[in-house]
């Protein structure tokens, strides 16, 4: 039977600033990443968010269905939007983030109209992924429903994989971001954790947030460096796995979303966990390689999965 994933989380239009002032547009949202690159990697994969009924949502669906993402579990909410940031390049090539989102479709997944069947849908997945960009969203009631939904998933057998990616604007202050935190690893089956994300949200102790769940869950410690190493610990393995050198990082953008997509690819195509790393590493090495989230079609490698 065939393994079917969940990605949670929100797409938000992307308005990319010209020298000219003009505006590009194009879409973009971490856990979308992951999805996107699953469905390249053959995966089973859907999407599963809010957005509203406007123009823009209507291609966005059309854009990931394009691309192989099952679009069957988004809800269209009447007379919502979604969201929206801006990036803007000053003089000297840095970049900046500038986001409307407070009202974006996305945060009403758990909360608004039909919120009850997006959870019993999601209950029916094999593998359900969420970021902590996807909890933010949701506020405490939103994430609380998230919480009895992954218990769900995994009543009827399937797992549920974190990835600790924080992002402190997302939150109203950095304790509400650490409890929320600290109860998704304790409910992960598979937890994908930065040594720089726990650093911000637990200063020194933070890979001992991630490590005291070692035994229980599998865990993807990746740590810094160049290139970066990432350390798998599952009950029988602990095992790093060092990436192999880039020549020129262009935009590292998506790294760590790609990482986890072939990560994940990988272990449901029974890849060891040491194996499924050396993917991570393959697919995200070559995402940094190009400009965008999203690498062209031709550039995928090939990490023989079948
Ligand atoms: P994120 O911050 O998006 O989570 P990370 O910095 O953790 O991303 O990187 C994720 C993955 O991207 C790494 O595990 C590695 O596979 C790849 N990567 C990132 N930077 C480099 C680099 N300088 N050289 C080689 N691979 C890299």
């Amino acid at each position: 039977m065939t393994t079917r994933v969940a990605c949670i989380g929100e797409c938000m239009m992307e308005l990319s600033e010209r020298p000219d002032g003009s505006l590009l547009r194009g879409y973009g949202g971490d856990t979308l990443n992951t999805a996107l690159y699953l469905a390249r990697l053959g995966v089973a994969v859907d999407y599963v968010t809010a957005l509203g009924d406007d123009p823009w949502s209507d291609e966005m669906l059309a854009a990931w269905a394009a691309e192989g993402v099952g679009t069957g579990e988004v809800r269209r909410l009447p007379g919502r939007m979604p969201g929206l940031y801006i990036i803007r390049t000053d003089g000297s090539g840095e970049r900046s983030f500038h986001y409307w989102r407070d009202s974006a479709a996305a945060r009403d997944l758990f909360s608004g109209p039909g919120a009850a069947e997006t959870q019993r849908a999601l209950a029916g997945y094999d593998l359900v992924y969420a970021s902590g960009i996807s909890l933010s969203l949701y506020g405490e009631a939103g994430r609380a429903a998230l919480a009895e939904t992954c218990r769900a998933v995994q009543s009827k057998g399937g797992r549920v994989a974190f990835d600790t990616n924080y992002r402190p604007r997302g939150w109203p202050d950095k304790a509400k971001a650490q409890a929320a935190f600290r109860d998704a690893m304790a409910a992960a089956d598979l937890i994908f954790a930065s040594a720089e994300d726990l650093d911000w949200l637990y200063g020194p102790d933070g890979e001992e947030e991630v490590l005291r769940h070692h035994g229980r869950c599998e865990i993807v410690l990746k740590g810094g460096g160049s290139p970066p190493s990432v350390r798998v610990l599952t009950g029988t393995d602990d095992v790093t796995v060092p990436a192999s050198p880039i020549e020129t990082v262009v935009d590292t953008t998506a790294a760590g979303d790609s990482f986890a997509a072939a990560y994940m690819a990988a272990r449901l195509a029974g890849r060891s966990p040491a194996e499924a790393a050396a993917c991570g590493h393959r697919l995200a090495g070559t995402v940094i390689g190009h400009r965008g989230a999203v690498i062209p079609r031709a550039a995928m490698p090939d990490l023989t999965l079948d």
